[in-house]
């Protein structure tokens, strides 16, 4: 019997040794049982703990803070293993590289995922690894369509791989539960039912508890406290056309002479900040809102979500709109620093705001502000620090609501560099590829190139980490991107040997099939491309060979997925899949070059069908919502390109 010992009552422990029981049971046969201990006493079996209380084992190197900061090491002492972490989410995350040693891999969310070989022992000796991640943020943000069990699959794999970090967007992450629970793009979808706000705050309450149960660092809202002030929506990009009180539409930002919603949605909306009573509003529910949700480590104070639209009355000219956000944010700081004492404020330079202030300076004193950089418009040919995208145009501080947001990386940090808040500790990325651009992975871009470069230059622009802004489902035609990522985030190799190793525990015995087939799509499509616009999923001319070598590899595919094992045809079944949806992208746009509009819209149409007919058995891969939105624009623009063609 092994004895597996656990130091501390925190859940995150107590899982970590469930985890530890479970895995080696499946692995080894070992029947293990969890021994509660007061503190080290070097009897055999495996001891878990966090660092203090296992320093007369082990000595782990020391993080800034313990709270936020990931150490862990794994060392055999005498007949005993010690895995210690800085914190009990470091431990748990021990306990996966444990495994991972062994064989262990976890290549995507949920029991598809789950690789665990048979070995013959546990083995207790000769271990000495020490592990400390660079990147302080390693995150994930609610995004797309997702249901409860894709997101509660995904929490569950994050401190597998490295992640640490989940992010419930809005005051309820409402908006993003109704897709998939109403499933409105997909009518042949047979379970939909709408949700009432308490089920979205009892959604909400269940993912916060398993993020909580491992440890991890919870970041909520963003967008919506302009909204919240005025007494509207605040729930997502949602329109809002009842009554405005006149008192409350004087604190609505004044464009173009009117005071109104920005395109009639709330979060959209500005407000008149050089009115006191629209700072107080707005501040007075940040603080209500931190004090009656104390169990956020980060809280997101955003301004709205358009650019454009900021107030252009006589008080408000005399800032720029960051100026303002300064000024809002040194109030909060000091606020929220007695309100809510541990509670950091995360601050985002985004849409105006990407420009800098001019006189305010922010006030970083009460030590509890993290700055965010998110680069939603860049190019994901380049990657993010890459000079050589940039379009010679000098970077140029736009009138008051007349910017235009930059597509070159260039421009974009070099915005960053100028604001001046580069800071590993307190900085982050909040970046994009797995929202829009990896559904022209390998097309038009290419994420498992990109993602190296993309990490290793946020480290360069002294940010320290990322959280990525994406759908839960971006693990299609393969998860190697979003796991790579998780890897380098923490310091570890995601080179050619592992992606060989990912893509075996994936596909089985066939996996050089699988890695030659992606690689030469990329090597036939041409991607990465700058300045491939969202519509074009092929670079100009490449389509015609890519058809060819879609159909070509058909046959090879259907084979090596006949012989797969049954734990692995999942994985190929989504390689199958993906040929299939990259032929009728290819199709669309030979079709299209050559004129035939016409054909080129039943070619997406012919997609919709096939991504709507298989949902069922791609949806933990793959986002349907975001893909079925995205074949509809195509749609809907070559169409009308078609029409202005038309005599
Ligand atoms: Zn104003
Ligand atoms: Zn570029």
């Amino acid at each position: 019997m092994l004895n597996i010992h656990v130091i501390g009552d925190h859940p995150a422990l107590t899982l970590a040794a469930e985890e530890l029981q479970r895995c080696l049971a499946q692995m080894a046969g070992a029947q293990a049982q969890i021994a509660p201990a007061e503190g080290f006493t070097g009897a055999p079996g495996i001891w878990l703990g966090i660092a203090d209380t296992l320093a007369d084992a082990v000595e782990l190197p020391e993080v800034a803070d313990p709270l936020w900061d990931d150490a862990f090491c794994i060392r055999s002492v005498e007949g005993a293993l010690v895995i210690a972490g800085s914190n009990p989410r470091s431990v748990l995350m021990g306990v996966y590289e444990y495994l991972r040693q062994l064989g262990a891999e976890w290549t995507v969310p949920g029991d598809a995922g789950e690789v665990l070989p048979e070995i013959a022992e546990v083995p207790l000796g000769g271990f000495d690894l020490e592990r400390r991640p660079p990147n302080r943020h390693r995150g994930v943000c609610i995004e797309g369509a997702p249901s409860l069990r894709h997101v509660l699959d995904m929490v569950e794999w994050m401190p597998r791989v490295g992640y640490n970090a989940y992010f419930l967007q809005f005051q309820v992450a409402g908006y993003f539960w109704r897709l998939w629970y109403e499933h409105r793009l997909n009518p042949e979808w047979s379970e939909t039912r709408e949700l009432s706000e308490e089920e979205c705050e009892e959604l909400d309450r269940t993912v916060i508890a398993e993020v909580k149960r491992r440890g991890m660092i919870l970041h909520q809202v963003g967008h919506g406290w302009t909204a919240a002030a005025l007494g509207l929506p605040t729930d997502g990009w949602v329109t809002y056309d009842g009554e405005i009180a006149e008192e409350d539409r004087a604190l609505i930002a004044e464009v173009g002479g009117k005071r109104e919603l920005w395109g009639g949605i709330p979060i959209n909306t500005e407000l008149c900040y050089s009115n006191p009573l629209a700072r107080q509003k707005m501040l007075d529910g940040v603080i209500e809102w931190a004090q009656a949700h104390p169990d956020v480590d980060a809280l997101h104070f955003w301004l709205s979500d358009a650019p454009n639209n900021h107030c252009e009355c006589a008080g408000c000219s005399e800032h720029s709109p960051a100026d303002w956000y300064a000024l809002l944010a040194n109030e909060l700081s000091a606020r929220l620093a007695e309100a809510a004492p541990r509670m950091k404020i995360v601050l985002l330079a985004y849409h105006d705001l990407l420009w800098p202030p001019e006189t305010v300076e922010i006030d970083r004193s009460h030590d509890n502000l993290i700055s965010m950089f998110a680069p939603i418009s860049r190019c994901y040919a380049h990657s993010m620090d890459d000079p050589e995208c940039d379009s010679g145009e000098p970077l140029v501080r736009p009138a008051r609501n007349a910017m235009t947001m930059p597509r070159q990386n260039r421009q974009l940090a070099e915005l960053w560099r100028i604001w001046g808040w580069g800071d590993r500790a307190n900085s982050f990325c909040f970046d994009y590829h797995f929202m829009w651009p990896f559904m022209g992975d390998l097309l038009s871009i290419n994420l498992a190139t990109l993602m190296p470069k993309d990490i290793a230059d946020y480290e360069a622009m002294e940010l320290g980490g990322l959280m990525n802004c994406g759908s839960q489902r971006t693990f299609y035609p393969t998860g190697w991107p979003y796991w790579e990522t998780a890897r380098l985030l923490c310091g570890e190799p995601a080179g050619a040997a592992d992606r060989e190793r990912y893509f075996r525990l994936a596909f089985g015995d066939g996996y050089e099939t699988a890695i030659a087939f992606l690689n030469g799509i990329a090597a036939v499509s041409g991607a990465p491309r700058h300045g491939a616009e969202w519509w074009q999923q092929v670079a100009p001319g490449k389509a015609g060979a890519l058809r060819e070598y879609l159909d070509a590899w058909a046959p090879k595919l259907d084979a090596a997925a006949s012989a797969a094992d049954e734990a692995q045809r999942h994985a190929w079944a989504l390689l199958q899949h993906f040929r299939e949806l990259a032929g009728h992208f290819a199709a669309a746009q030979d079709h299209l070059e050559s004129g035939r509009t016409g054909e080129a819209v039943a070619e997406i149409e012919a997609a919709e069908e096939f991504v709507r007919r298989t949902e069922s058995r791609t949806a933990p891969a793959l986002e349907s919502y975001t893909l079925l939105r995205y074949l509809a624009g195509l749609k809907a623009r070559w169409a009308e390109t078609g029409a202005r063609k038309q005599p």
